[in-house]
């Protein structure tokens, strides 16, 4: 890609945006943070970035979700029906087209994490892929054939609803569902439960045994839906303990029983593995997406 056209990024997350200029990871030519506010102050601060690069072919925005992803719908492009304050219906890709004229790639931002997994990370050279980030939120993205798994929208697998452990009866932390996955293991569902944050929970607090259990049972399920060829998971809570990964890969061989244990599976510490890129994921895969929107010409 070394010759390829260089290309713009934007990592919108919910606390802070990364906006990248570069072909790959060991190819950027320049990056900016910035805190995600409003939308019309986040925008401006993002579009004074660019205004300065003038020049790059294309554009990929990886953006905190829901998100509008059909490229025939009206929403396309938008930040769609989240809760957070403001930025429900937000325009962000014909924004950005408009005012700089270049074809513009608009994924979630695990999606973006997905792909730049599968090319430049721990997943390289794989076609199917699925990313798992337990963060702030839990969020999949799942590539088949080199693609996002879409349909109507980008898939919402961080919103389904685990088996409990026997007895535990927690309500969860989502405010739509309670106790889905995201409401049971996420960074604030965690810190909800113990009482404080998840960084400072002993390896053997309880809590784990929840979060394990609901994890495991998220790769039982792409096991049998995604199919991916490898699982790679990050986001802070992951990266942040270093207990949980073995205990997840133990909980999906358990929940398996035995079934669809394709020998590509059942070598769990190969399946299932670690961010290669790691908090990169997300601005590069910004630029991976970019670089899509440019192919697709
Ligand atoms: P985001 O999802 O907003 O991009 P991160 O992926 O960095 O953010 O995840 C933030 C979450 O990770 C927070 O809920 C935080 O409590 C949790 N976290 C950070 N460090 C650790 C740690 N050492 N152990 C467990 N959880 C952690
Ligand atoms: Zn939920």
């Amino acid at each position: 890609m070394e010759s390829a056209p260089l290309v713009a990024g934007v990592e919108l997350g919910g606390t802070k945006c990364v906006v990248i200029l570069g072909n790959g990871p060991d190819a950027v030519e320049e990056e900016v943070r910035l805190p995600t506010t409003t939308p019309a102050e986040t925008l401006a601060g993002i579009e004074a970035v660019l205004d300065r690069w003038i020049g790059f072919a294309g554009l990929g925005v990886a953006s905190f979700g829901p998100i509008g992803v059909d490229r025939a719908g009206a929403d396309w492009g938008q930040v769609t029906v989240t809760p957070k304050p403001g930025w429900a219906h937000t325009d962000i890709g014909r924004r950005l087209r408009r005012r700089y004229g270049v074809p513009v790639g608009f994924h979630t931002d695990v999606v973006g994490a997905a792909l730049a997994e599968a090319r430049w990370g721990a997943a390289a050279g794989l076609d199917d892929v699925a990313y798992v980030t337990v963060g702030t939120g839990i969020g999949v993205g799942l590539i088949a054939g080199g693609k996002p798994v879409d349909g109507l929208t980008h898939q919402e697998l961080g919103h389904f609803r685990p088996l409990r452990l026997p007895g535990d009866e927690w309500i969860g932390s989502c405010p739509f569902h309670g106790a889905c996955l995201e409401g049971l293991a996420s960074g604030p569902a965690i810190a909800a439960r113990a009482g404080r944050k998840a960084e400072d929970l002993e390896t053997d607090d309880p809590v784990w045994e929840g979060v394990v259990h609901a994890l495991g049972q998220l790769l039982h399920l792409l096991v049998l839906t995604g199919v991916p060829r490898r699982i790679v998971m990050g986001g802070g809570v992951m990266t942040g303990a270093g207990h949980l990964l073995p205990r997840i890969r133990a909980a999906m061989t358990r929940s398996l029983a035995g079934y669809s244990m394709l020998p590509e599976v059942a070598i769990a510490d190969t399946f299932v593995v670690p961010a290669g890129l790691g908090d990169r994921a997300g601005p590069i895969g910004a630029i991976l997406l970019g670089q899509q929107a440019l192919t697709a010409l």
